[in-house]
């Protein structure tokens, strides 16, 4: 990465206590302050503004990152969907959002419109809903168990 992008060193922290896996192109890491187990962050190495500019490799790379890091978030326990978005409003450094929406989330009515989950409601508000200062030892468990799978 060639500029500093706050999410990116969020994610990166120097004990890299949050990165589940770096292969040559890509880090995979855990969102920072939420309490949302297994919400992961894929993003390119180097700092391209949208996923329009990535090499033939990184492509290949970020799309293999997704499919494994998809089905291993829905490993994780009460995990039914996992929403991927990628906005670049706030940094232009093209980061995926992997964010697990889970059996719970549902209960809330606002969750639903016509009775049907709202995708983009849901992210907003459970994103602000679980916000955290504190990360919790359920978020540290998901990145060992989501590690154990993803390294091998
Ligand atoms: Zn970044």
């Amino acid at each position: 990465m060639t500029a500093p992008c706050p999410l990116c060193e969020r994610s990166n922290d120097p004990e890299g206590s949050l990165v589940i896996l770096r292969t040559r192109r890509a880090v995979l890491s855990h969102m920072a302050g939420i309490d949302l187990p297994g919400y992961l962050l894929l993003a390119p190495e180097r700092h391209v503004e949208d996923a329009g500019s990535l090499t033939g490799e990184e492509e290949r790379e970020m799309a293999h990152l997704t499919s494994r890091a998809v089905q291993a978030i829905l490993s994780l326990p009460g995990v039914r969907k996992v929403y991927l978005l990628s906005f670049g409003e706030v940094v232009p450094h093209l980061h995926l959002h992997l964010f697990p929406r889970t059996e719970a989330m549902l209960q809330d009515p606002a969750s639903l419109t016509e009775g049907l989950p709202n995708g983009p409601a849901i992210f907003e508000r459970w994103r602000q809903r679980l916000a955290v200062s504190v990360r919790p030892p359920e978020v540290d468990a998901a990145i060992l168990r989501l590690r154990e799978i993803l390294q091998r």
